[in-house]
């Protein structure tokens, strides 16, 4: 019997034993093709020999030292590579060792930032619904999924949200796309001006919004209204790129496609690549130099922050992408992917949605596509998804409650960069069986 509290209790878990490409083995010698990166966190597969050699250098050289004496080359270098390879007006970076620390981290930076600036009036976070942003105190008060909060409710800090831009559920009959971004980006305008405009910190959003609803890339204009609404209010954005960052949707950071900069960005699976846990806050220049002109000091810090083994795993990780030019591939055989889905699916009677950008895709899983009706959650189709998927050694990411944290399921995939036209092929074949196997097609 396991000594370990697994995430799910009465869950049968296989042994992973090893790895190499885009495939995991279990102890029984049975291959999984990984077509979601875990939570798109592999992005070079498993076992890249050159992210290994850099991390087995780095081991020889220093195992840690603590950032409250020492800094280090290699975290240095990480930091330049990460500034270097980020749009003009990102240009300081601060190293942690997850997504959910990042965006704690990116919280706190914003509500000092107005504290070194003596707005000290601020204090409200907006955020969107069916968003995540981590599962410690802070983050999961300013994420929107309601299944993830309910329980811990009573130790949750006071957050406000507003719609998210889901275009599927959200544009009503006879709206524009465009128009639809519009209203519910003018959503954040009426919140400031409710909570009081100069009494908001910042407003946060997933820049393709990931694990709970499935790839939902906001429509044309969205962000760029979302941008204008922040300068004009003094507001900062914050865009949690911990899933569809660092390459994911064929550039390197997500917003780029929106034609925005953020104010900070959180990143964090795809950076290390699951080599190393490691995550990081990219920032503009005014949030670094208020502290630099201000206290001289940033009130926040961890253990294992800019540790020498993470940055040496991001570094890797990062150069690979750059000289093999895998952004490419993630452009090239996303979209193979998202034929492929269209495909097997577009005709699907249980498949009401196709969407995503690059190597980051979800199907809307729904009891009538004509209706656009889900399945009772009790049914937890996107569990048996899973389930079915596996036996066929397949790893996608199914997850339910993709409406309103409740009704819904979607399933998510994101393959390495590193993966080829026939696997896709593959994955796509898999998963058809898979998802007609976990519901009879039909049958609702
Ligand atoms: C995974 C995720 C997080 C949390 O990251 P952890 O490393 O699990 O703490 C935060 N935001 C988004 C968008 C994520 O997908």
């Amino acid at each position: 019997m396991s000594k370990i509290l697994h995430r799910s209790i009465h869950a049968e878990l296989p042994v992973a034993v090893g790895g190499r490409g885009i495939e995991l083995f279990d102890a029984d010698g049975k291959a999984y093709i990984d077509a979601s990166c875990g939570a798109a966190v592999s992005c070079l597969g498993h076992g890249h020999p050159e992210v290994l050699a850099a991390l087995h250098a780095q081991l020889d050289k220093l195992a840690y030292a603590h950032t409250g004496f020492f800094t280090t080359e290699i975290a240095e270098r990480l930091a330049d590579r990460l500034i270097a390879d980020s749009p003009d007006g990102i240009d300081y970076v601060y190293l942690v060792t997850g997504g959910s620390q990042a965006m704690e981290a990116a919280l706190k930076m914003a509500r000092q930032y107005f504290v070194e600036k003596g707005e000290i009036a601020r204090r409200h976070i907006i955020a969107r619904r069916q968003s995540y942003h981590g599962n410690t105190l802070g983050v999961l008060a300013a994420g929107g999924n309601e299944w993830r909060r309910a329980q811990f409710r009573p130790l949750l800090i006071e957050t406000h949200h507003i719609a998210p831009c889901y275009a599927y559920r959200g544009r009503s009959a006879g709206e524009s796309e465009y128009g639809y971004g519009e209203r519910v980006a003018n959503e954040l305008e009426a919140k400031i001006l409710e909570l009081g405009p100069g009494e908001v910190i910042a407003f946060v959003a997933e820049t393709v919004v990931g694990a709970t609803a499935g790839a939902v890339p906001a429509v044309a204009g969205y962000f760029k209204r979302i941008r204008e609404i922040c300068d004009r209010f003094g507001v900062l954005l914050i865009l949690d790129e911990v899933m569809c960052g660092m390459g994911r949707t064929g550039t390197l950071h997500a917003y780029e496609q929106e034609g925005i900069v953020p104010d900070l960005v959180a990143i964090a699976k795809g950076l290390g690549g699951g080599y190393q846990p490691v995550g990081a806050v990219l920032m503009g220049r005014h949030i670094y130099d208020a502290f630099a002109t201000g206290s001289g000091f940033f009130q926040h810090g961890h253990t294992y922050m800019g540790h020498p083994l993470a940055a040496a795993a991001a570094l890797a990780v990062q150069d690979v992408i750059r000289e093999q030019g895998l952004l490419e591939n993630v452009v090239k055989l996303g979209e193979l992917l998202n034929c492929r889905l269209r495909e097997r699916f577009h005709k699907h009677y249980h498949v009401g949605d196709i969407r995503g950008r690059g190597l980051f895709r979800g199907i809307e899983i729904v009891a009538d596509r004509g209706e656009k009706s889900p399945f009772a959650p009790a049914r937890k189709v996107h569990a048996a998804v899973k389930r079915e998927a596996m036996a066929r050694g397949l790893m996608v990411y199914p997850m339910g409650g993709t409406i309103d944290g409740v009704q819904g399921d979607h399933i998510l995939l994101a393959p390495p960069f590193i993966v080829s036209a026939g696997q896709i092929d593959n994955i796509v074949e898999r998963l058809g069986d898979a998802v007609d196997a976990a519901i009879a097609p039909g049958v609702a």
